[in-house]
């Protein structure tokens, strides 16, 4: 295989200020799309997106320490530097923001955003300080990178929501775009954590997917109603005895409070543990049009 020139590393917050400082002098128009590393297909469709708004595309990689509770993986998160970068060059980013956790949380650092009420919900209740270190370190990459358009996957869906209400509420000058899942061949949302799953939890993993379809069916038969769509959903996943269920809700989409009915457009949101592994997933529903009973779905 030829061997490919790695894609610019930019180490140090200086020299992206600087960077980025020069594409802006030169009005064109900077995406960025912040990831935590260990690539999939998933984050290669943000870069395509964004490469089809901007030039150039950064993509930055930080696993970022504030997001992971005490007792989860941040330790023995994947860390694949040189493969990754590999892919982002050859998924055409034109430069890769790697900093380092001294550079972005040096002695003394004090300052979190935090979006109240909806960072306490769901994820939030079951992952205490997630968010806050979420919308923390988004927020730094946005002063430092100040991207025209940052691009955000809506598997994580609570995540991005939060991202989205922070940027409007302190006037960030920057548009997030928030792109569908990308999914294995049987439905499995891609994530970097699918790689903990041994062969049966693998096939165990499914049922998530499984789930939402089962959901879907019954919407799409005129059920409404929250509790009886959660009955669905643990019907699915029970069904699977290596699957835990951590939540399984129907929310408003903008709120992510609990509906009773599905009314307006909404999440079905799963978190799941399948053996050690928490994986999440969704379903988005809107009404086709309003005052339409006909819904559409989003996996
Ligand atoms: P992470 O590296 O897990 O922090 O994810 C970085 C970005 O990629 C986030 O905006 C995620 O929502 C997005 N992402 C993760 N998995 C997928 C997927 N399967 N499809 C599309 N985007 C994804």
């Amino acid at each position: 295989m030829p061997v490919l020139p790695t894609v610019e590393t930019i180490r140090t917050i200086a020299w992206m200020k600087e960077h980025t400082r020069q594409a802006r002098a030169e009005s064109r128009i900077v995406g960025l799309v912040p990831t935590m590393g260990a690539l999939h297909a998933g984050h290669l469709s943000l870069v395509e997106r964004a490469r089809r708004d901007c030039s150039p595309v950064i993509a930055s990689i930080f696993v970022n320490p504030k997001q992971f509770g005490p007792n989860e993986d941040f330790a023995k998160y994947p860390r694949r530097f040189v493969s990754d970068s590999e892919n982002l060059q050859r998924a055409g980013v034109d430069s890769l923001f790697a900093p380092e956790p001294a550079d972005i949380y040096p002695h003394g650092f004090s300052t979190y955003v935090n979006v109240d009420g909806l960072s306490d919900r769901l994820e939030g209740r079951s992952r205490p300080g997630h968010f806050r270190g979420v919308t923390t370190v988004v927020m730094k990459l946005l002063q430092i990178v100040q991207p025209n358009y940052a691009y955000f996957g809506r598997k994580d869906a609570q995540q991005s929501r939060l991202i989205t209400q922070m940027t409007r509420d302190l006037n960030v000058d920057t548009e997030i775009v928030v792109c569908p899942p990308v999914r294995e061949p049987d439905g499995l949302a891609l994530s970097s954590r699918n790689i903990y799953l041994n062969a049966d939890e693998r096939k165990a993993a499914t049922v998530l997917y499984g789930a939402l379809q089962a959901a879907k069916s019954e919407l799409a038969a005129g059920v409404r109603d929250a509790l009886q769509l959660q009955a669905v959903l643990h019907g699915a996943l029970g069904a699977e005895r290596q699957a835990r269920v951590d939540y399984a809700e129907i929310v408003d989409a903008e709120s992510f409070e609990p509906v009773i009915r599905v009314s307006q457009p909404c999440y079905v949101l799963l978190a799941v543990f399948i053996g050690k592994t928490r994986l999440i997933d969704n379903l988005f529903v809107e009404p086709k049009s309003s005052n339409s009973e006909e819904l559409v779905f989003h996996f």
